[in-house]
């Protein structure tokens, strides 16, 4: 069956069920969406694009943007990177404190909370205007001038950040933070409020796709290496604390986010985006963790 008809079938049969799921209220602005959106996107490194449902609505990436700015920060100091944070998957909660200290500040890997905060630490201490570069690499791997941050988003999000405000605090106590905690929690909270569609988002990322080059110009973003690397993370660590279920049922390197978006990645051959606001009890989308086990068992392209 052609890639397109299965993604139509996954699509209809997951957009049927019941959504259990719930929207994440702790961000107040988050749950200002139409809670019933659900898209899809694909795009292959052989130029196949297909869409369906609210593809090109834009949503809040949140946590799917901790790639971008690990790949952008990997690409600045390669692998010393690895002296301030680790790469195993946490079993705790995204926004967790408890491992930190037993861990002298270093956190368990970059996509928890914690490990953005240090990423951010480092543009900080890396970008001349870090809020400006970043969104700039994000719109030069895209080639889309229109990605940009949400201010509401991101007001929203310093206004009750207080788990973050402790985390970036606790990390300073250990001096794994270079930089002011307010500047650096405000940097972590614009990134996170960037918004995408999800043809956007498989644009942003067709790069881990294509072994760290830009799929248009052929450009290097990060190394072969780093890319096969920010993949690994993405397979161990993408779905907090259950990054284990999601290799098992879809068998992609992927992260999600708490908008509802999730990215999913076969080296050497598709990116593929999923939105659909309403997250299960583990704070990942719940029709979204549904379509791509469906999207994969039918079309066998997993990595495994
Ligand atoms: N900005 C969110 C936070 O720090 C990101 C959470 C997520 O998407 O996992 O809580």
């Amino acid at each position: 069956m052609v890639l397109k008809n299965i993604i139509q079938e996954a699509y209809h049969k997951v957009n049927s069920i019941d959504d259990k799921g719930q929207l994440a209220s702790y961000i107040p602005e988050l749950v200002n969406v139409d809670s019933e959106s659900f898209g899809v996107y694909i795009s292959t490194i052989d130029h196949v694009n297909f869409g369906i449902g609210n593809c090109h609505d834009k949503f809040s990436i949140q946590s799917i943007a901790k790639v971008l700015s690990l790949s952008l920060a990997y690409s600045i100091l390669g692998e010393k990177i690895w002296s301030r944070l680790g790469v195993e998957p946490s079993g705790t909660a995204f926004n967790s404190l408890v491992q930190l200290e037993v861990d002298n500040g270093i956190p368990r890997n970059p996509f928890i909370n914690a490990g953005a905060i240090v990423i951010s630490d480092i543009l900080l201490s890396h970008l001349k205007n870090p809020k400006d570069d970043f969104l700039a690499f994000v719109r030069t791997i895209s080639n889309n001038s229109e990605l940009n941050y949400s201010t509401k988003i991101a007001t929203s999000e310093k206004a009750v950040g207080y788990r973050n405000i402790a985390l970036c605090n606790f990390i300073k106590s250990f001096n794994n933070i270079e930089n002011d905690p307010s500047e650096v929690l405000d940097f972590y909270f614009d990134l996170c409020s960037l918004e995408m569609s999800c043809k956007e988002l498989t644009e942003v990322f067709l790069f881990l796709a294509n072994n760290g080059y830009n799929n248009n110009d052929n450009s290097t973003i990060v190394t072969k290496s780093q890319s096969k690397r920010i993949n690994a993370l993405m397979q161990t660590c993408g779905f907090y604390d259950e990054s284990g279920e999601f290799a098992f049922k879809v068998g992609l390197p992927g992260k999600s986010g708490v908008g509802g978006g999730i990215i999913a990645i076969h080296p050497n051959q598709y990116v593929i985006a999923v939105w659909s606001p309403k997250l299960n009890k583990k704070g990942n989308s719940y029709k979204g963790m549904r379509f791509l086990e469906e999207f994969t068992t039918k079309s066998e392209l997993s990595i495994f």
